[in-house]
């Protein structure tokens, strides 16, 4: 029994301020999973297990393995991934993605992490991801700061507007990776791996 609602995470990461996917945007990928028949899944990124909750609730043969730094966190995402039965198929490991090694290789890799490290994240598991594979990366808007950063004067947000800009400018000038930015929830890209790279 199932007594943990999706509901409940949402409002409570509302209360809390932690930034999980916009509900657009989570239709979006749960979607991609669902048409591209995508099986195993990497995320950086894990916050309280959302998303990863989202996306293994598509189907049933769906594995997914997330990573989370911060340790309240990481202890609130088992937690509800234990409540909806999908400790079997999660896989949740504590620590900064930058410092771990995974091996295993997979269809698609969903970064949400920290802005400011996108082009490392996407630089240090491409390794991890097969041909034809997909990368997806959230935040590209960034609260449509990116298109026009004049809204904000604080000097921590532009920089990481900087970044998001350099991200898109790498995605786009990476020959390995055919990119599309979507528009849904806080801007979207897939970035998927050619064939014969
Ligand atoms: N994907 C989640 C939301 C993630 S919020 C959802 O939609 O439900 C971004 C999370 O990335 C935060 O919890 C933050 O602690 C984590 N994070 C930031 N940098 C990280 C890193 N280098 N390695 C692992 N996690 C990181
Ligand atoms: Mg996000």
């Amino acid at each position: 029994m199932v007594h943990l609602q999706l509901d409940d995470i949402e409002n409570f990461a509302k209360e809390n301020n932690i930034p999980i996917m916009q509900k657009d945007g989570i239709e979006f990928l749960v979607n991609y999973i669902k048409e591209n028949n995508i099986k195993n899944i990497l995320e950086i990124g894990s916050a309280i297990g959302y998303s990863a909750i989202k996306m293994a609730l598509v189907n049933e043969d769906i594995k997914i393995t997330t990573i989370e730094k911060d340790y309240d966190r990481y202890l609130m995402a088992l937690d509800n991934i234990k409540k909806f039965n999908l400790n079997d198929r999660i896989n949740i490991i504590n620590n900064d993605a930058l410092l771990v090694d995974i091996i295993d290789t997979f269809d698609l890799i969903f970064i949400d992490a920290a802005k400011s490290q996108y082009i490392k994240f996407f630089e240090k598991f491409d390794k991890n991801l097969k041909l034809g594979g997909v990368v997806i990366s959230d935040n590209m808007s960034f609260h449509g700061l990116v298109l026009d950063d004049s809204k904000t004067n604080n000097r921590n947000t532009k920089q990481l507007v900087k970044k998001i800009r350099k991200y898109i400018e790498f995605l786009n000038n990476n020959n390995n990776y055919s990119t599309t930015f979507i528009k849904q929830g806080d801007g979207i890209a897939i970035s998927k791996k050619n064939n014969a790279s």
